[in-house]
């Protein structure tokens, strides 16, 4: 994500590097480069255009004031400026209310019916909501059929009605629905075309009238670039709405679509998708955001995904079972599916401070993990049950089962014991988490 913009920042504040001081001239020269980088990054002109002009207001006005270093201080300034350019500061949605109701709006395929699925699951899932989901797409059957396959697999109910035309009723049924069941938060996903249309917009104006949503969010795809700004300024002018979904900031690399939108319609990014899977959905917080663009890492984001799919009860056994000498490879597989919970690996891994920069031409396959599954997938229960086992003929089979070689099995095994010794200590009272910086 945004690693080309990332990299030619980091081009530009090179010109400040050995310079004693911040001068009008190699600040000039500094930002020509930076609002180089942001129209590479397809950021509306004008916007880069009064971002560095504060940007070089702030350089030459602090300049005095401080022993900074001049590319230090310029960093510092064009993080601040970026975070201030993508809102500030995190925005929630608001799903108070009984049931609160949440309306998806934007084109086809931007992936609203997929961001409705995520948000449901992470309400149920991390803040103990009972959501219903609405499919009100009277037009194309499939997506009504999307919208059930997502509910199942998330366990979250969906309000569907075939035979109605009427996506005004349907939605209104479901917000019945809703509260006779004690459902506490309404999705409702609606259609969307490929462009604006009138149609779409007369319509999806009669929704919001009639079941005057707590939010109304407007989902954009953000790999679009400047269409999604340009189609975000229409959706607001006609729909008034709440906040932002920007998705697929995975497969974004330039990244002007989340550094141009808020400016325009003012409003706020509220959430980003980065997959297809039903976790990959974050909250939007600009400074975290700056942090990594900058490639300054974003710690913070880290350990709150650590975190959230920490399970505290788990913990306990686990705990237990590495006091006794008992955690064995069902435990250690059970850790891997954690780990893959949290998302892209090389994502995670950008998020730790300078790795994001040593990681970007290194190919990190998506399931980093396969190869480790399959060997313990080999392994008899037994075998798993009680790691000390496994000799070398019985090596030589779980290779062979699994696809990899001895060498591939051997180091498997190495490493599970060097993570249960690692875990042994962590699990020690914390003691080593205290001394990282940040957690207290
Ligand atoms: P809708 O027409 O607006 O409801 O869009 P969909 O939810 O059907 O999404 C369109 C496509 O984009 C689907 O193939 C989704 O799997 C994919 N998609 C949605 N969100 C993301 C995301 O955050 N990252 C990636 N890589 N793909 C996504």
């Amino acid at each position: 994500m945004f690693e080309n913009l990332s990299e030619k920042l980091e081009r530009s504040f090179k010109i400040l590097k050995g310079q004693g001081k911040i001068t009008e001239l190699n600040v000039a020269e500094t930002l020509k480069e930076v609002r180089r980088s942001l129209l590479d990054a397809d950021v509306n002109y004008k916007i880069a255009k009064d971002f560095t002009n504060r940007v070089k207001d702030k350089a030459l006005g602090m300049n005095v004031l401080t022993a900074v270093k001049p590319g230090q201080l310029m960093v510092k300034i064009v993080h601040d400026e970026l975070a201030e350019l993508m809102g500030g500061k995190n925005v929630d949605i608001d799903v108070k209310g009984n049931p609160a109701i949440v309306l998806m709006s934007g084109l086809q395929g931007s992936g609203k019916t997929t961001f409705s699925g995520k948000l449901a699951n992470m309400l149920k899932t991390k803040r103990g909501k009972k959501p219903l989901l609405v499919a009100c797409d009277v037009y194309r059957p499939a997506a009504i059929e999307q919208l059930r396959v997502l509910g199942e697999q998330i366990g979250v109910p969906v309000y569907t009605d075939e035979n109605s035309k009427d996506p005004v009723g349907i939605a209104q049924a479901a917000i019945r629905q809703a509260k006779a069941e004690g459902k506490d938060v309404v999705i409702v996903d609606t259609a969307g075309r490929l462009a604006i249309d009138e149609q779409m917009m007369t319509e999806i104006t009669a929704i919001k009238k009639a079941i005057e949503p707590n939010e109304t969010l407007f989902v954009v795809d953000a790999m679009t670039g400047q269409d999604a700004v340009n189609t975000a300024k229409e959706f607001n002018e006609r729909l008034d709405f709440d906040g932002v979904i920007l998705t697929k900031l995975d497969g974004d690399t330039r990244g002007g679509a989340a550094l141009s939108i808020r400016t325009v319609v003012n409003k706020p990014i509220k959430f980003v998708g980065t997959g297809e899977k039903m976790e990959a959905i974050d909250a939007f917080h600009p400074e975290r955001m700056a942090d990594r663009i900058l490639g300054m890492g974003d710690i913070v984001s880290l350990v709150e995904k650590a975190q959230e799919q920490f399970d505290a009860e788990e913990a306990k056994k686990l705990q237990k079972k590495l006091s006794k000498n008992q955690f064995n490879f069902n435990d250690f597989l059970g850790q891997i599916q954690q780990i893959k919970k949290m998302g892209n690996i090389k994502d995670l891994a950008s998020m730790i401070p300078g790795v994001g920069k040593a990681l970007k031409n290194v190919d990190i396959d998506d399931d980093a993990f396969k190869s480790v599954e399959a060997i313990i997938h080999s392994m008899t229960p037994m075998e798993r049950e009680m790691p000390d086992i496994i000799n070398g003929s019985r090596r030589k089979r779980i290779a062979l089962g699994s696809g990899t070689t001895v060498q591939d099995v051997n180091r498997l095994l190495k490493q599970f014991e060097e993570s249960k010794k690692m875990m042994k200590m962590l699990s020690g009272g914390g003691k080593m988490m205290r001394h990282m910086p940040g957690m207290k």
